[in-house]
């Protein structure tokens, strides 16, 4: 059985670019359809993420003229990350395998093949990761590189260089399902799904058209996302801040006791000193310890599925 493929593009605001990218992606999945690879049942899936100008419309009059190309529309603009999510919930049950890529035509579809071979070849989850960030401007670049390096650091684990142009088998995607979490970074919650995966390098080229939907605003919003998310290790560097100032009061109330004894203090300096350090040690320990707590209720908040089943072996 051929396996029916899922091109999911989210898109917002892009009338520009989506008449270029929508043939782009058809003239793909027809070519792959008609070499035999998948399935003629698949499809390119738009997610319109609650569009303002053309974009709804457009995608309408595409699924009109070509039977290849079906749609969702969001009720209103609700980010990136939720959009993409959408589709692939939506592609879930009606596909083998999902793609998700960008509409804006920077990540290559022809990875697509290589992508498709190593689905074949046993792999769940294939990431698509950029050759370089040449076509970057150099604050974004910056930017990025940054935000990774923060990640890593913090202990999330994260594909370097990889966006969301991924592949992702039917079993991938339920189990991605099974996330009930709100606030989505999708890079992130694939890392933790397991299975097998593998890169595929790709070289990112410039928007075909249309300009740039992250925003400044919602490039941070994401980053939070991405640090807030998967870490709690901000509320233990509180703790361990803490811990050390503690630390150091309890050195300091020592420090005001010998220092009254040895009677080079004015009065009532040693007694103040020593309840500003005790306060302050005692108060900064106790934030991170209630921190600590509220980010165990944060991660069980989330829902998250414990474990994911890979294989039964000789189950009855
Ligand atoms: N996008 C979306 N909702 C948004 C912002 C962006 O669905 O609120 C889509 C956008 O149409 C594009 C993809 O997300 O298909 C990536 O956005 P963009 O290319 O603007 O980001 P960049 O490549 O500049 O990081
Ligand atoms: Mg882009």
């Amino acid at each position: 059985m051929k396996p029916i493929l899922y091109f999911v593009v989210p898109c917002y605001n892009e009338q520009e670019v989506l008449p270029v990218s929508c043939r782009l992606f058809t003239d793909k999945l027809s070519s792959l359809i008609a070499s035999g690879v998948i399935s003629d049942k698949s499809r390119v899936l738009f997610v319109d993420d609650g569009s303002r100008d053309n974009t709804c419309a457009l995608i309408k009059e595409f699924a009109e003229k070509n039977g290849l190309v079906c749609a969702l529309k969001l009720s209103r603009n609700r980010g990136h990350q939720n959009a993409l999510l959408a589709g692939l919930m939506a592609a879930k049950d009606r596909c083998d395998i999902a793609i998700s890529l960008d509409c804006d035509g920077q990540d290559d579809i022809n990875a697509a093949d290589e992508m498709i071979k190593q689905y074949l070849d046993g792999c769940d989850i294939v990431y698509g990761v950029r050759k370089n960030r040449k076509t970057d401007s150099a604050f974004k670049r910056g930017s990025a590189q940054l935000f990774y390096k923060l990640l890593n650091a913090m202990g999330a684990e994260t594909v370097y260089n990889h966006a969301d142009y991924r592949l992702l088998s039917k079993r991938a995607l339920a189990a991605l399902g099974e996330y009930k979490e709100v606030n989505l970074y999708l890079r992130g919650m694939t890392s933790l799904v397991g299975f097998k995966s593998t890169c595929v390098y790709y070289d990112r080229t410039e928007r075909l058209a249309g300009e740039s939907k992250y925003t400044f605003g919602k490039m941070i919003s994401l980053a939070l996302d991405g640090i807030t998310s998967f870490t709690v290790k901000p509320i233990r560097i509180i703790t361990a801040v803490g811990f050390v100032i503690a630390i150091i009061s309890f050195i300091g109330i020592i420090w005001s006791v010998v220092a009254r004894l040895a009677g080079d203090t004015v009065s009532g300096w040693a007694s103040t000193v020593a309840i500003i350090c005790f306060l302050g040690g005692i108060q900064i320990l106790s934030i991170g310890v209630i921190g600590e707590y509220i980010g165990k209720i944060y991660l069980e908040t989330k829902h998250r599925p414990r474990y994911t089943v890979e294989q039964e072996i000789n189950m009855q």
